[in-house]
Order: structure tokens, then C-alpha cells, then sequence
């Protein structure tokens, strides 16, 4: 295992103080802080390499396109993909939308079934009800337990006998880490085959993660939320599906040939990264995999879990403090949602906030599951590599001060 103290030296924004008191930054479902690695590789991309892709034949415009295309190669090994199934997007939400519009181009008919679950997040829901309104098709809803698990997974995907199904690998509010690779498996034997898309905005950050393995046709990331810049992630498209996807957008880049009235598309991945895209970001990326390469996945996640459990049985002993989400930490990423009795979770962040605790409070766009579990709003505590039990051991004292303060 790696030292997080010693890690945290890497993320120069955690050693500031915020309203007088060390930052401890605890909102890393929402974004990651980024190392010095990360910020220097798209600082001197900028500085050195700046240049448009895939199109100039002069040296920098090379080495551009080299730096892009090898973080390309990065994300496939990342996730055990082949390097042409990955996919440039802006992030999971953009992924989603790819699949999705895609999709509605003539995979996904009126009456169709799209299954999804009660725990996801907004972006892995508005897509498929634009497509509601499009062209008609039929959401369905996996049920979730009070303790967050998903429940009667198989009973539901057999009865919806969905076309597609789409689900959260790793809950943003529950932590619950869903059995991937078992739905994956009963879903496809249906006849016909669904699809299925595997929203990994929270498990490739925290978990190892081969999607082949896995068995998903499609599964979306983030950048930001595994260390690397904003507005950048990668799409997986399997190679078989992807050769027969329609592009979602269109412009230059991945075309063949335009002619004036239709064009000829390139092969994927190209076919679906139109326009000129965020190279600096990308360039980012691939520092963000080495530098979470080289800790490994495996010593990443088994920080986490010992992290979660520490800070599960700490907060089991505040008073008036109910967690939600599955009570043991192997069954669950770093996320941990809480309420405190007489508390609102805005004003519980905003005194954590005073002390310098960095936590998020709201429904975590996810308004379905927080209705379902007959619930308003909670507070998040999410945590990554850099946190310590140190850090735990502060939220907890700020939760007592605040229950002080507000109650
Ligand atoms: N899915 C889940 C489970 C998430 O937690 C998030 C980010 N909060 C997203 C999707 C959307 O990710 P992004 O905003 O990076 O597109």
C-alpha cells in the first residue's frame, strides 16, 4: 500500500488553508484533485506541443497527434480494451448521450425497453428521456433496497426483456458497487442480446476495471474524476457493436469524404470524435493513467475500502447520524451519504465548510433515488488516494461541532 500522506505533497491545492484551517477535501465523488504531473503535462503541451491533430504534416502537428493517440493507447490498457475501442468525449455524460443518440438512429424503435435503474445518476436518465420524446421508446426501472442494492435484478431484466440496459457500475451516493459482470451475463441471455452500457464515472477512479471482461457493449468515464482535467473522458465501444454505429455528431475529422449532399464516415473511433477536441485535456488524461498506473488499481482500492470502513464505524458512533447505502466497506466504493437528525445537509456542509471540511450536500443528481429512499437531500462524504484517516478523524470532530452549533 502507498503512503497518502506522502501523496498528498503530489496535489499542491490541498495544502492551503480554507477559512483559516487545513483544507480536507472530501468531495472527490464530485471532482478529483489533480497532481502536479497532471497540471505540468498540459501545461507543457501547451508551451511545446500545441498543435491541431490529425491534420498538419509539420512537426508539431505530429507530435500532437502523437501525444493524443498515446494516451488513447493508455485508456485501453487502463481498462482492458484494444486501443481502436476507445473513444474521446467530453465525459460520462457525453458518452451516455453518444450511446443514446446513436442508438435512436434506428437500434432503438417506438415501444421499445430500455432498462435502467432507480440509483442512477441524472446523466445516465435524461438521455434516454430525450429519447422518450424522440422516437417513443419505453423506460423501465430496476427496484433499489432500502440498504441501496439493487433488487430482483434478473426477474426485472426478464420480464422488460430490454433492448438496452444501462446501469451505474459504482453508485455516487451509495457507494454500492453493483455485480457488473452477473447482470452483464444474465442480461445476455435473452434472446435477443440487449445491449448494455455501464456508467463507470465512479469505479474506474477507484476500482480496477476491464471492461472486456466485464462483458459491456459500451462503458463511460470521466477524466476529472480519476485525477485527470475537466472536460475530457473516454467512451468503450465494443469493436463488433462499433462498426455498425451511426456517428452521433458530424464535422471534420471523421470523414472519409464529403460530398455535397452525403459524406462517407471514417472507421470508429475516428468516426465518433468530430471537430477539433480537447488535445490538452486528453494529454492530461494520459498523465492521470500513469500516475494511477504506477500506484496500481489494486493498492488504490484497498485504500480506499480500509478508508471507508474506518470512517463508517466512526460515523456509526455520531449521535443522531443515520448512513445510507450498504453497511460494510467491500460492498461499496469510498462514497458514503449521510443525514444527522435536525440537521439540513446545506447547513451541515456549510459549518463542515468553516472548519476547512470540503463535503457536498444536495441530491447529488439523483432526485429519483433520493424520492425513493423517501429522502430530500443528504450530505456526501467521498474520498480518493490523497485522503487519510487523519482527514477522517477531522470530519468527524467537525460533525460533533456542528452538531453544537446547529442543533
Ligand atoms: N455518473 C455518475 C455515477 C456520476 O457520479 C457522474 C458525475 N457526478 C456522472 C455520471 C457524470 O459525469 P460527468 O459530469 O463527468 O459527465
Amino acid at each position: 500500500m502507498f503512503d497518502s500522506q506522502k501523496l498528498k505533497k503530489d496535489f499542491p491545492i490541498l495544502a492551503q488553508l480554507i477559512n483559516g484551517k487545513p483544507l480536507v477535501y472530501l468531495d472527490n465523488a464530485a471532482t478529483s484533485q489533480k497532481p502536479r504531473a497532471v497540471v505540468g503535462a498540459v501545461s507543457r503541451y501547451y508551451e511545446e506541443i500545441n498543435s491541431n491533430i490529425h491534420r498538419g504534416i509539420h512537426t508539431l502537428a505530429e507530435r500532437a497527434t502523437a501525444a493524443y493517440e498515446e494516451t488513447r493507447g493508455k485508456a485501453a490498457k487502463f481498462v482492458g480494451a484494444a486501443t481502436e475501442e476507445i473513444v474521446f468525449t467530453s465525459g460520462t455524460t457525453e458518452g451516455i448521450n453518444l450511446v443514446a443518440q446513436a442508438l435512436g438512429k434506428g437500434y432503438l424503435k417506438a415501444g421499445d425497453n430500455v432498462l435502467l435503474t432507480l440509483m442512477e445518476h441524472h446523466s445516465n436518465i435524461v438521455p434516454w428521456q430525450l429519447l422518450v420524446q424522440d422516437i417513443g421508446i419505453n423506460l423501465e426501472f430496476i427496484p433499489v433496497t432500502q440498504e441501496g442494492f439493487l433488487e430482483e435484478t434478473e426477474k426485472a431484466i426478464s420480464r422488460v426483456k430490454p433492448k438496452l440496459l444501462s446501469f451505474t457500475h459504482v453508485s455516487n451516493v451509495l457507494g454500492t458497487i453493483n455485480p457488473v459482470r452477473e447482470l452483464i451475463r444474465f442480461a445476455k441471455t435473452l434472446d435477443p442480446k440487449p445491449y448494455v452500457l455501464v456508467d463507470g464515472a465512479q469505479a474506474v477512479p477507484h476500482l480496477p476495471v476491464n471492461v472486456s471482461s466485464l462483458g459491456a457493449d459500451f462503458y463511460a468515464f470521466s477524466a476529472h474524476k480519476m485525477l485527470g482535467p475537466t472536460g475530457v473522458g473516454a467512451l468503450f465501444i465494443r469493436r463488433d457493436v462499433a462498426k455498425s454505429l451511426p456517428p452521433f455528431h458530424g464535422g471534420g475529422e471523421m470523414i472519409r469524404e464529403v460530398h455535397l449532399k452525403e459524406s462517407l464516415y471514417k472507421d470508429p473511433p475516428y468516426r465518433f470524435e468530430a471537430g477539433t477536441p480537447n488535445i490538452a485535456g486528453v494529454v492530461g488524461f494520459g498523465a492521470a493513467f500513469d500516475y494511477l498506473s504506477e500506484l496500481g488499481m489494486d493498492a488504490v482500492r484497498e485504500h480506499e475500502d480500509a478508508l471507508t470502513a474506518y470512517a463508517l464505524e466512526r460515523l456509526s458512533a455520531v449521535e443522531g447520524l443515520t448512513v445510507y447505502g450498504p453497511p460494510s466497506a467491500e460492498e461499496r466504493g469510498g462514497v458514503v451519504s449521510f443525514s444527522v437528525e435536525g440537521m439540513h445537509p446545506h447547513d451541515l456542509a456549510t459549518v463542515l465548510d468553516q472548519e476547512g471540511v470540503a463535503i457536498r450536500s444536495g441530491h447529488h443528481c439523483a432526485m429519483p433515488l433520493h424520492s425513493h429512499l423517501g429522502l430530500v437531500a443528504t450530505a456526501r462524504a467521498s474520498f480518493y488516494l490523497y485522503n487519510t484517516r487523519e482527514d477522517v478523524d477531522r470530519l468527524i470532530e467537525a460533525l460533533e461541532g456542528a452538531r453544537k452549533v446547529l442543533s
